[in-house]
């Protein structure tokens, strides 16, 4: 008998031809998240299992299971070898007190002489043998025994599924530069899109002296703590400063933020085609601000060529925005009062409903070619 964690995926299972490859995926991740345990992780058929580690880990290792993208739930189990015997004997110690229970089995070795249906009554009534105290309820059960015949000839018994992340695996599908803030929403965004296999390599503009060192870090400790979400490994720092200077000294007030996301939106396509990254990803919410009104997104949208720019919380409430960051651990820090670059310059009255015909206007007041150079020239590259 030996105790293991079972790790189930999600929506792999609707993979055709190609699931293995996501599979594989998965389990490099779950190997990833373990970095620096002592554990063994493996995959037989569509189960993983993490093994061989002390005990004292186990909290540790179920905390970090639950940040890996791909993974549905997962058990804290036993395993032995398949015989009608020993899975008796096992059962025969389970011990409960004052409730009840259900045996749930799962025959996945069609060979073991038992169905599912007469292990769950054979184990039953083992159980009630043992613990007079306890009453089987089969539709609202306080405890569930769970039984997996699996076709290793290994059997796995558990009582408590714990859920993870959902989603499908960091890296399965194409990478993302992703446009952080020191903000609620942007770490969120990241989360979210990870959540769908994407990798992400972050985007900050900082606008020095305006913005302070302490902004910077501020961030830099936001996409630590979505690391093992994101996979993220770096964090690129573009300042923003000249870009800003030249705006509010050439332009119209009002036209600040508008040009501003225009400017970062081609830096952001021309470092995602230096890094490898195929979409640009924000914390864009619809309505949520002058520069999140479908006029600017479509101002800020026209400077790409092709590439796309997914916002996950488009149509998110900031309640439920703020209830992930609280999830993942990223509210504390977003809410530290440090500056953002979006607020330095910030006009009294920035435009809601930008004319494109204008904003041409405005913006070929600005050599934007030289701007963006300058800018990229300066980049500064973190590893997180
Ligand atoms: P957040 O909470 O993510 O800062 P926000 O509500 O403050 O978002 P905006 O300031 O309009 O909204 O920014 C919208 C999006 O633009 C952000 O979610 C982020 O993706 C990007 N963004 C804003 N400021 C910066 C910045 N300094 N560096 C990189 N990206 C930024
Ligand atoms: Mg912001």
């Amino acid at each position: 008998m030996k105790k293991v964690i079972m790790i189930k995926y999600g929506e792999i299972y609707l993979k055709g031809n190609n699931r293995s490859f996501f599979e594989s995926m998965l389990l490099k991740n779950i190997k990833y998240a373990l970095f620096g345990l002592k554990a063994d992780a493996k995959r037989v058929r569509t189960r993983y299992f993490v093994e061989n580690y002390d005990e004292d880990m186990e909290d540790e290792i179920v905390e970090r299971l639950q940040k890996v993208f791909g993974i549905h739930s997962f058990s804290k189990a036993v395993e032995i070898d398949t015989t009608r015997d020993n899975i008796v004997d096992f059962c025969s110690a389970i011990r409960l007190q004052n409730c009840t229970f259900k045996v749930e089995t799962n025959r996945a070795d069609k060979t073991f002489e038992l169905s599912s249906m007469q292990t769950n009554c054979l184990i039953g009534e083992v159980i009630l043998n043992n613990n007079p105290t306890v009453k089987v309820d089969v539709h609202n059960p306080d405890i569930t025994i769970f039984i997996d015949i699996r076709e290793n000839k290994k059997t796995y018994i558990f009582y408590q599924n714990i859920m993870g992340a959902g989603g499908m695996p960091v890296g399965s599908s194409a990478d993302g530069l992703v446009l952080l803030s020191g903000g609620i929403d942007s770490p969120v965004a990241c989360h979210q899109i990870a959540k769908r296999g994407m990798h992400l390599t972050g985007l900050h503009f900082a606008s020095y002296p305006y913005t302070s060192e302490q902004a910077k870090e501020k961030v830099v400790k936001l996409a630590q703590i979505i690391k093992p979400y994101t996979h993220m490994k770096k964090l690129f720092v573009v300042s923003f400063t000249e870009i800003q200077e030249n705006i509010h000294k050439y332009c119209k007030d009002e036209y600040m933020i508008t040009l501003m996301r225009r400017f970062m939106m081609r830096i952001a396509e021309r470092l995602a085609n230096h890094v490898g990254a195929k979409a640009i990803v924000t914390g864009e919410n619809l309505g949520q601000v002058a520069s999140q009104t479908v006029e600017s997104i479509t101002s800020s949208n026209s400077v790409l060529e092709v590439m796309p720019v997914f916002r996950p919380l488009i149509a998110m409430d900031k309640e439920e925005i703020v209830s992930i960051a609280k999830k993942i651990g990223t509210f504390e820090t977003s809410i530290l009062p440090y500056e953002d670059c979006c607020t330095v310059f910030l006009p009294k009255y920035p435009l809601i409903k930008p004319n494109l015909k204008k904003v041409l206007e405005e913006e070929s007041k600005l050599d934007v070619e030289r701007l963006i150079e300058n800018a990229l020239n300066k980049i500064e590259e973190i590893k997180i």
